[in-house]
């Protein structure tokens, strides 16, 4: 399937990066390829449809900030908006934040109080899911809103990660696993 074959083509290992013993999976090659980037944002849509092709979310959800590059594009292609979550301290706006552990510390994700409506059905789009500590927390993020996360989908998913299993119980897509 393209996306699968484009990622494959265009996504390139950097090891070592950030650190010692990281093998960093880099979508620049990805992005710059206009052909590659249509196919996975395609690939990424299709998990905010139902059967007979219909839109079945409400928002998309990226996080910065590879999320963005492929969530805003996803969420043009269904035909609803798209809304950031962000690092913190940099949303204008009254926000939910939740923080998560990292391997070094800690991190926080906010969201726009507004961002996503009570009721909304939300399709969250990430480049890679590593430890799931993004998702989910972004996950959280939506739920304080009152919210729901219909479906959740990235580019690759790290199986040697737990990341499936960190997310919860949703419906998650990987368009490629390494
Ligand atoms: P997690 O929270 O699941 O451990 O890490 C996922 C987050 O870190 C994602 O937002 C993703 O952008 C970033 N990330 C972790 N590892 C990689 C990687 O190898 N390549 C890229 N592009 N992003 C990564």
């Amino acid at each position: 399937q393209p996306a699968a074959e484009a990622i494959e083509r265009l996504v390139r290992d950097i090891p070592d990066f950030p650190q010692p013993g990281i093998v960093f999976k880099d979508i620049t090659p990805l992005l710059a390829d206009p052909d590659g980037f249509g196919a996975v944002v395609d690939g990424l849509a299709a998990a905010g449809r139902g059967p007979a092709g219909e839109v079945v979310v409400d928002k998309v959800v990226g996080m910065e900030a590879r999320g963005f590059i492929l969530a805003a594009p996803v969420a043009l292609a269904l035909g609803v908006g798209f809304v950031p979550v962000r690092k913190a301290g940099k949303l204008p706006g009254e926000i939910h934040s939740v923080s998560y552990e990292l391997e070094y510390g800690e991190a926080v994700l906010e969201l726009h109080r507004d961002g996503v409506a009570p009721g909304d059905r939300v399709l969250v789009v990430d480049d890679v899911l590593a430890t799931g500590g993004t998702a989910r927390a972004t996950r959280e993020l939506v739920e304080r809103c009152g919210a729901t996360v219909a479906a959740m989908t990235v580019l690759i998913e790290l199986t040697f990660l737990p990341g499936r299993s960190a997310i919860g119980d949703l419906p998650f897509t990987a368009l490629a696993q390494v």
